[in-house]
C-alpha cells in the first residue's frame, strides 16, 4: 500500500525538497502551501508526470478552519495518512526584542507553533491506534535557533522553535504506545528564501563563517534527515531532536 505524506509549506525550500525526495521514495503526497499556488501546482504536476501521486492544497496552517479543510481534502483524496511533516514556518525582520510589537509575536507563534499543534492534532486523530488508525510518524521542523536563541535577529522565532522541541518531546511520549513516532529536525543555516523575510537574503554567507563545516546547508540535506525519521529505518527513534547544522 502506498504511504501518504502530508507536508505543510511545500511550495519551496525545505518543504519542496522533502516532497521531491519523498516522491522518489514512493510516497503519495499532499502538498500544502499558503500563498504560492503556482509553484506548488507545478511541483505536484512534475511528481505526477514522473509517475507519482500528489495534490496541492491551499491552507494557512495558523487558521483552524483552513487546517480542517486541508485534512478533509487529504481524507477525500487519499483516505489515509502515514506521515505528517510539520514544515510550514515564518520569521520576520531581524531586530532586538525591545523593538518588537505584540502583533509580530502573535503571527510568529500562530504559524510556527499553533500551526504545528493543529496539524499534529489532526494527524494523531487519523494515525493513532487509540482512534482506529494504523500508526505513523510526525516530523516537526524546529531549528538550532531553539538552543542558540537568535539574539539581535529574532528571539521570538527561536522561542517558537523551543515550543516545537517541547511539542516533540511531549507528544512523542503521549503517543508512543499508539503506533506514532514523533521527532524533530533542527536545521542550522540552510540556503532557502526564508532569510529574505528577515531582511538579509545573504544571511547564509555571513553565518557560514560560524559553522564548523564552513558552509550553509542545502534543503536537500535537511530532506534526507526528515525522510529517515519518517521511515521504518527509524523504527526505535522517537522524541529525538536531530541537528542538521554542519556541527554548529
Ligand atoms: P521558506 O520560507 O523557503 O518556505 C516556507 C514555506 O512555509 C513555504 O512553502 C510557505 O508557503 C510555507 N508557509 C508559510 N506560512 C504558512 C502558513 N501560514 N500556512 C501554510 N504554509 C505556510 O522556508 P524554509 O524552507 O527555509 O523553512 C522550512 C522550515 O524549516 C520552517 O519551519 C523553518 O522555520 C525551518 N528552518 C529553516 C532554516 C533555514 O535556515 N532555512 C533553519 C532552521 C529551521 P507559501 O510560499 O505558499 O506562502
Amino acid at each position: 500500500m502506498t504511504k501518504v505524506m502530508l507536508i505543510t509549506g511545500a511550495s519551496r525550500g525545505i518543504g519542496a525538497a522533502t516532497a521531491r525526495l519523498a516522491a522518489a521514495q514512493g510516497y503519495a503526497l499532499c502538498l500544502n502551501y499558503c500563498r504560492h499556488a503556482e509553484a506548488t501546482e507545478t511541483l505536484a504536476k512534475q511528481i505526477i508526470e514522473a509517475g507519482g501521486q500528489a495534490i496541492a492544497v491551499q491552507a494557512d496552517v495558523a487558521d483552524e478552519a483552513q487546517v480542517l479543510r486541508l485534512f478533509a481534502s487529504l481524507d477525500q483524496h487519499f483516505g489515509r495518512l502515514d506521515v505528517l511533516v510539520n514544515n510550514a514556518g515564518i520569521l520576520e525582520q531581524q531586530m532586538r526584542l525591545e523593538q518588537m510589537d505584540v502583533g509580530r509575536w502573535q503571527r510568529v507563534f500562530a504559524v510556527n507553533v499553533f500551526g504545528s499543534f493543529l496539524c499534529a492534532r489532526e494527524a494523531v486523530l487519523r494515525m493513532s491506534t487509540r482512534h482506529g488508525g494504523r500508526g505513523g510518524a510526525i516530523v516537526n521542523l524546529s531549528s538550532v535557533a531553539a538552543r542558540l536563541g537568535a539574539p539581535g535577529e529574532y528571539i521570538d522565532y527561536a522561542a517558537a522553535k523551543g515550543a516545537i522541541d517541547s511539542l516533540t518531546l511531549g507528544l512523542a511520549k503521549e503517543v508512543a504506545g499508539e503506533g506514532i513516532r514523533v521527532n524533530a529536525v533542527r536545521p542550522g543555516v540552510i540556503d532557502t528564501e526564508i532569510h529574505a523575510s528577515g531582511g538579509e537574503p545573504a544571511r547564509v554567507a555571513r553565518v557560514s563563517q560560524s559553522v564548523p563545516m564552513g558552509r550553509g546547508g542545502l534543503a536537500e540535506e535537511v530532506a534526507e534527515a526528515i525522510l529517515w525519521l519518517a521511515s521504518g529505518q527509524a523504527s526505535y527513534t522517537s522524541g529525538a531532536l536531530l541537528d542538521v547544522s554542519g556541527g554548529r
